[in-house]
């Protein structure tokens, strides 16, 4: 899915040219669809028609106010993973008794945060968590709601680094002390048990481990009701996969289709937890060449953003398809002088940020005719783009718009340098 059309000469997203975005905002600058938001969204509500379900937008892969008030007014939950996270939705207006609560390091201070907030469920992901959980409940005479986080060991087949399932993981408890920590939460006093929660990986796009994935979770809670324990919720976490590059990403209901089949018929209540694959085709950063570099061996093109801007091609190896957008009206004098009004020709380029670092690079062998001061637009950048980006060379963050219809909404400004430094002091 492309948010990109060529409507009247330009591309746009729904009705606002991006030419248009770069003249009022500048570039580099973080560009959302709300229409393609809302219709990834609406993608899980019809493949959930006639389930309980509940879908929680994982907040962590893009967390701007503006993106997760447009879940929220959808009646969207969501899933965080630090208190900031529960900050974020709050203010933005979602509900804290739709947000599920993940993370392998929850501080105290965070889970009094979100007892105080009233979450829906805190997804437990060590035998530590729940004694500490337990501990901070009962010192606020309260009880927190809980789902352990089990961890399927089923092979998603996705980046290492985005793999989260296996028995070498980080994440959740192992399936085979799982229910010894269920008993062991059952007899705590300030812990009420609701449900269960797995969440194998990222990028998925066969549907097959994640449906294995739902039928390994589904033994355990039937052996966990034999010996009464009842859960009330199955979380089958996120990770549905989207297109970048040439990828087959089956339509939501497909990919679900497989996981739903085992589960047709429970009482349960359906959790489900996407990030990427309800943001990261929504969104595109859209960057301005500042100068070609025609090289023996290689050429280059520089562009005004960089991996502090989008790390995922430096951290991942990942691709971003790349579109030009726009020819350049403020391109350096001396180069276009030199360029003359020659036509531009294609070629091959590298695709890097002006960061001082040789892995601060965007898109690697990319053909394309460029001219400085054109604008390029980096597709497919809405999840883990913004949400990973960092103040590296001490670059200010980039400014972000949302478009809806013909309106551009300024959704988080341009940082300054200043504010880049202000809460740094030197010594007396
Ligand atoms: C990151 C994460 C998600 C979202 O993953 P996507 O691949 O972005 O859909 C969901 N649940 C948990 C626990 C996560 O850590």
């Amino acid at each position: 899915m492309n948010m990109l059309n060529n409507t009247h000469d330009a591309a746009c997203v729904e009705g606002v040219a991006l030419t248009a975005i770069a003249a009022q905002f500048g570039t580099p600058c973080y560009v959302y669809s709300r229409a393609a938001l809302t219709a990834a969204y609406a993608s899980y509500q019809t493949a959930l028609e006639g389930r309980n379900a509940r879908i929680c937008y994982a907040v962590k892969a893009n967390s701007n106010l503006a993106i997760l008030n447009v879940f929220a007014r959808l009646g969207a939950g969501f899933d965080i993973v630090s208190g900031g996270e529960l900050a974020r939705v709050i203010a933005a207006g979602g509900d804290p008794a739709k947000v599920v609560f993940s993370g392998v390091g929850k501080s105290r201070a965070e889970m009094r945060q979100a007892l105080q907030a009233g979450i829906h469920c805190f997804n437990v992901e060590s035998a530590s968590e729940l004694e500490l959980l337990n501990t901070v409940a009962g010192e606020m005479g309260r009880r927190a709601p809980i789902a352990l986080r089990v961890n399927p060991n089923v092979d998603p087949k996705t980046h290492p680094y985005i793999s989260t399932g296996l028995k070498t993981s980080k994440f959740g408890v192992a399936f085979a002390t799982a229910r010894e920590l269920y008993r062991r939460a059952h007899a705590l006093p300030n812990l009420e048990i609701r449900g269960i929660a797995c969440h194998i990986g990222s990028q998925l796009l066969d549907p097959q481990p994640a449906a294995d994935a739902a039928g390994r979770v589904l033994e355990l809670v039937d052996s966990l009701a034999a010996e009464g324990i009842a859960l009330q919720h199955i979380d089958l976490g996120g990770g549905m996969g989207i297109r970048y590059r040439a990828e087959t990403v089956l339509p939501t209901a497909d990919y679900l289709a497989p996981m739903l089949a085992r589960l047709a018929g429970r009482k349960e209540v359906l959790f489900f937890e996407p990030g990427r694959s309800l943001v990261g085709n929504a969104g595109l950063l859209l960057t301005q060449v500042e100068v070609l570099k025609h090289g023996e061996e290689k050429n280059f093109a520089v562009v005004d953003a960089a991996m502090n801007d989008l790390a995922r091609p430096a951290l991942y190896d990942a691709w971003h398809d790349m579109v030009k957008v726009g020819a350049g009206g403020t391109a350096p004098a001396g180069t276009a002088a030199l360029m003359g009004t020659a036509p531009i020709q294609a070629r091959r380029y590298e695709i890097v940020g002006p960061i001082c670092e040789s892995g601060d690079f965007l898109g690697h062998d990319r053909e394309l005719a460029l001219a400085e001061g054109d604008l390029l637009a980096i597709l497919s950048a809405g999840a883990y783009g913004m949400a990973m980006s960092s103040n590296y060379n001490t670059r200010p963050r980039a400014a972000e718009v949302m478009v809806d219809g013909d309106q551009m909404h300024l959704i988080r400004r341009r940082e300054e340098v200043a504010q880049l430094f202000a809460l740094e002091s030197v010594l007396p």
